[in-house]
């Protein structure tokens, strides 16, 4: 059988180079994907300050943490946020997965929260049933400041009761987060009712609108019949002006809606909490019943574009899933924009404990030595800087300078031998020899005469 030659043809190379270079081609192509972010080391002090306030407040107020899936049944949020929302019509992330699923990435929270209670049989615990939780959520929206295709929430919610005093004091866990992290806000508060008495008022609403068509925009004159509440809160310069002189749901309220809200309101005095009655508030979704309420930032703005957070009740909410009727209530926050007021604020914030030390080395064994020490220092509590991967002891020294450490710890060939280190009063530049078996204790003294000369006591007058 004759010999098969394979004879590469220019077109044949060409094609293997490509090949060969194509992850790189790749890996040079890839890039975030359109409002998504990277959230790097020198950001994490800001998401870790907020997280650890979440966790402090909901420790305070009796809520345990959950955390629920990222994906959930599409279904789950077509039931309750429902169809017509601009979340379900327009933003959701949602596919066929391999197993014929049709499946959407969590828009938000609490749907799931109630699925969660529904199904791990909360309803047979002392209730309510408090849970906070924080994570990212995916809505396919116009990137723009402040408004991204995931972001991170986090939320309270109180599961199982109606009582007014549940709505009051998770608006002053809300208000209390932003308190103590140093944000000023203002506190947008309504009550939107029950099914009952919010059918009159959407048929007063709709008439209302309806006599103003000309002046709405595509989107409300949809909302006309799909969806009218929303037409409050339009952010459509024409619609807002129209929404302005709308009738006010405060005016329909049934009796029960306007007691209960009443007493919310009266739980808040008693707190001595600032809210501001917002007529206009009716909150995305389809859920909510009774009282609503937004957190804005204190300047002045007033499009609910730039909320920092919301909730509300939603008595309907657990019924709409397959659960028997539980009232409800909670608010979720944007972190991002948190964070955005924190830099725009200027606000100081806990910052990671920065290297008190340094550790240099020259040689191969004092490297060895010097790895070792770091371990040591560690389990002391005392964080090193290092930059083991030099030779030059000119570059550690200057990356010490650099990090801001007083002491550097220099282990050379000499200090091997002798088993010494030195350590580097990094002010003044005074070397002393210290025994390597006691060098931990040493700085441990040094450091705490030092941190004694930054911050000497208060004289006591
Ligand atoms: P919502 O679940 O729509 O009530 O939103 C609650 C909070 O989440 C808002 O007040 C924002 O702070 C934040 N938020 C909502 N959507 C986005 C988004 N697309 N990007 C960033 N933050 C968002």
């Amino acid at each position: 059988m004759p010999k098969k030659t394979f004879k590469k043809t220019k077109s044949n190379q060409q094609a293997a180079k490509d090949e060969l270079e194509e992850p790189r081609n790749k890996a040079a192509q890839l890039h975030l994907l359109k409002g998504m972010k990277d959230i790097l080391p020198d950001d994490q002090d800001y998401w870790n300050f907020i997280y650890d306030k979440v966790r402090e407040l909901g420790h305070d107020y009796g809520y345990g943490q959950i955390a629920t899936p990222i994906l959930e049944p599409t279904n789950l949020f077509i039931r309750t946020v429902g169809k017509e929302t601009d979340i379900v019509e327009k933003e959701v992330y949602s596919f066929i997965d391999k197993g014929e699923e049709d499946v959407t990435l969590r828009p938000e929270n609490t749907a799931s929260v109630a699925r969660a209670y529904i199904e791990h049989g909360f309803v047979a615990k002392s209730q309510p049933v408090k849970l906070f939780y924080y994570g990212p959520f995916f809505r396919y929206n116009r990137p723009q400041s402040g408004r991204y295709r995931q972001f991170f929430q986090f939320g309270y919610e109180a599961l199982g009761e109606d009582h007014p005093v549940i709505d009051a004091q998770l608006i002053a866990l809300a208000h209390k987060f932003f308190q103590e992290i140093g944000l000023k806000v203002s506190l947008q508060v309504n009550s939107i009712g029950c099914p009952a008495c919010r059918e009159n008022y959407l048929q007063v609403l709709v008439n209302y609108f309806r006599s103003k068509r000309k002046n709405l925009c595509d989107d409300c004159k949809r909302r006309l019949t799909k969806n009218p509440l929303r037409l409050l809160d339009c952010k459509e310069a024409g619609c807002a002006e129209v929404a302005q002189d709308a009738p006010q749901i405060v005016d329909y309220l049934c009796e029960e809606c306007r007691d209960h809200f009443v007493r919310v309101l009266e739980y808040l005095d008693s707190m001595e909490i600032t809210y501001n009655l917002n007529p206009q508030l009716v909150r995305g979704l389809d859920y909510y019943t009774r009282t609503t309420f937004e957190i804005w930032p204190d300047s002045g703005e007033t499009a609910s574009q730039s909320s920092l957070g919301g909730g509300g009740r939603y008595d309907n909410l657990i019924e709409l899933i397959g659960g028997r009727p539980t009232p409800a209530a909670g608010f979720a926050c944007g972190i991002e924009r948190i964070i955005i007021q924190l830099k725009e604020k200027a606000i100081d914030i806990p910052r990671t404990k920065k290297p008190e030390i340094f550790i240099a080395q020259l040689g191969v064994t004092a490297r060895k030595e010097c790895i070792k020490l770091f371990e040591q220092f560690r389990k002391e509590g005392i964080k090193a800087g290092e930059d083991f991967a030099k030779d030059s002891i000119k570059d550690q020294l200057s990356r010490a300078s650099r990090l801001g450490v007083k002491l550097a710890i220099i282990l050379g060939q000499k200090e091997i031998l002798d088993g010494t280190v030195l350590i580097r009063d990094m002010e003044n530049g005074i070397q002393e020899v210290v025994d390597i078996n006691k060098v931990v204790q040493e700085v441990q003294k040094r450091l705490a005469k030092l941190n004694e000369i930054d911050s000497p006591d208060q004289p006591i007058s």
